[in-house]
C-alpha cells in the first residue's frame, strides 16, 4: 500500500446518488488521512476495462455498486467467503498484486444489529422479505450467525427458491400467502425488498401475529422510518432502520484501503441523514 497514493473510489452507473463519499470523507477527515474517495460513473460496457485498468492506476481499491456487483465477482482474481456465498462483490482491494473482492453487506447488517439489538441471533427464527441481491447478503449473515431457521418470502417464488438453494439446509422458500403463519414464531423480520422506498409502494404487512419479543428490521433507508418500521413501533416491537447497515458495511473497505478501522459514530449518522434529507 505504501507505494500507492491513498485514493479509493465508488463505481456504479449512475453514481451521483451514492452516499459512500460522505461516509468515507468523514472518516478520512476524522483520522487526518491524506487520501480521497471518488465517484466513478462507469457504464456496463466500460466496466470490464475499468477493472482491468485498476492494477496500473492510482487507486488502492474501491466500492462497486449497482449494476456492477455480479460482474465484479466474475472479474476479481480472489474472493472472500461472503462474496463467494453471495455471488456479488461490493469492495475490491489489492493483495500481493492480486485484485481481491469481498462483500461487506452481510457484515454491515450483522454489525448494525450487534450494535442496536445485541443478542438478536439467539434461538433465531428469521423471516426475510424479498429474494434479490440484498436478500442474498442478509441470508448469508443470518447463516453465519447460526440462525436456526431462515424463511425467504417473495412475490416471485422461483427467485426465493433459487436463493434458498444457494445456501445449505435451514433456508426455505415461501410465497407471500404463507406470511401470517410464518410470522407467529418469527424472532427477526427483515424487509429486503425495495418496497417502502420514498416514491414507491409501501410495504403493508399485518404485524399483529408477530411475538411481542420480535425485532423488525428494514434495510430501506430513504425514508429512514419506513411504513413497516412505523407499524412495528406502534405495535411496541423493536425496530431497526437501514441506515445502520449502510454505515457499518463501509467499515471493512475503509480499513483495507486506508489502514485504520473506523467507527460508526452518532455524528456520522447525523451527517449522512442530513445528506439524505437534502435529496440528490
Ligand atoms: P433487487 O435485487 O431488485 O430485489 C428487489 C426485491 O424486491 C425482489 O425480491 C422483488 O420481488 C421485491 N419487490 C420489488 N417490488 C415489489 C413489489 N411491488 N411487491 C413485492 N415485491 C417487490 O434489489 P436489492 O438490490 O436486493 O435491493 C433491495 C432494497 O434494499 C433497495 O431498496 C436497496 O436500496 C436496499 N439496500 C439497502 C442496503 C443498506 O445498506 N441498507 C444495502 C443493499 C440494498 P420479485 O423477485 O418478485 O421481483
Amino acid at each position: 500500500m505504501a507505494d500507492r497514493p491513498l485514493r479509493a473510489f465508488v463505481c456504479g452507473h449512475p453514481i451521483a446518488h451514492s452516499r459512500s463519499p460522505v461516509i468515507h470523507g468523514y472518516w478520512l477527515r476524522q483520522h487526518g488521512i491524506e487520501g480521497s474517495y471518488e465517484r466513478r460513473d462507469v457504464s456496463p460496457e466500460q466496466f470490464a476495462d475499468f477493472v482491468r485498468g485498476l492494477s496500473d492506476g492510482p487507486f488502492v481499491g474501491g466500492n462497486i455498486t449497482i449494476p456492477h456487483k455480479e460482474t465484479a465477482y466474475k472479474l476479481v482474481e480472489q474472493c472472500d467467503t461472503a462474496a463467494e456465498a453471495i455471488g456479488a462483490v461490493n469492495t475490491i482491494w489489492f493483495e500481493d498484486g492480486r485484485l481481491c473482492g469481498g462483500n461487506t453487506d452481510a457484515y454491515g447488517f450483522a454489525a448494525n444489529l450487534d450494535s442496536v439489538a445485541p443478542g438478536w441471533e439467539g434461538n433465531g427464527i428469521a423471516t426475510v422479505l424479498g429474494a434479490g441481491g440484498a436478500a442474498r447478503a442478509i441470508v448469508q449473515a443470518l447463516q453465519q450467525r447460526e440462525m436456526q431457521d431462515i424463511r425467504v418470502v417473495n412475490r416471485t417464488l422461483s427467485r426465493a427458491k433459487v436463493l434458498s438453494d444457494r445456501f445449505d439446509d435451514g433456508v426455505s422458500a415461501h410465497t407471500l400467502d404463507a406470511l401470517p403463519e410464518l410470522l407467529s414464531d418469527t424472532t427477526l423480520l427483515i424487509n429486503t425488498t425495495s418496497m417502502g422506498m420514498a416514491g414507491g409502494p409501501p410495504l403493508q404487512i399485518e404485524l399483529s401475529g408477530l411475538p411481542d419479543s420480535a425485532t423488525v428490521s428494514d434495510i430501506v433507508y430513504a425514508p429512514l422510518i419506513t411504513p413497516l418500521l412505523r407499524d412495528a413501533v406502534d405495535r411496541g416491537l423493536k425496530a431497526v432502520d437501514g441506515l445502520g447497515m449502510l454505515l457499518h458495511q463501509a467499515v471493512p473497505g475503509f480499513e483495507r484501503w486506508f489502514g485504520v478501522k473506523p467507527e460508526v459514530t452518532s455524528e456520522l449518522r447525523e451527517i449522512v441523514l442530513a445528506d439524505l434529507e437534502k435529496g440528490h
